[in-house]
């Protein structure tokens, strides 16, 4: 979608670290981290967030992939958090549906 800050990086036109990437899927390192670990799964396809109609093959992959990034980053052993924010309540900032994998340190026991 034009101006979408995800979809520029999905298509290159906005450099990022890219962690992992297959046809439906890239992973690319928050440019803000929050935790050692810190790297955002988005659909190369624009959805507004989880609940936009992504279909099964394309949130599979985001599952999939968000677990490869965990085994390259070498935090599936530690363990590990995903989270995806959806809407103003849940402070989504990028409207572009991804889900954020966090980990290398011990996270806060509250999920909130
Ligand atoms: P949200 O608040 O929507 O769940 O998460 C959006 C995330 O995108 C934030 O953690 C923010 O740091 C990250 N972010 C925003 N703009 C960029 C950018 O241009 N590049 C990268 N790599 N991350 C970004
Ligand atoms: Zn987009």
């Amino acid at each position: 979608m034009a101006g979408c800050i995800f979809c520029m990086i999905a298509n290159g036109e906005i450099p990022s670290k890219i962690v992992y990437e297959n046809d439906l899927v890239v992973a690319f390192d928050d440019l803000h981290p929050q935790a050692p670990v810190h790297t955002l799964v988005v659909p190369k396809a624009h959805y507004q967030d989880i609940a936009d109609g992504v279909p099964a093959e394309t949130m599979a992959a985001i599952f999939a992939a968000a677990c490869e990034v965990a085994r390259i980053k070498g935090i599936n052993e530690s363990g590990f958090r995903i989270i995806s924010n959806k809407g103003a309540d849940a402070g989504q900032t990028v409207p572009h549906f991804h889900v954020h994998v966090l980990g290398g340190r011990k996270m806060d026991e509250g999920l909130v």
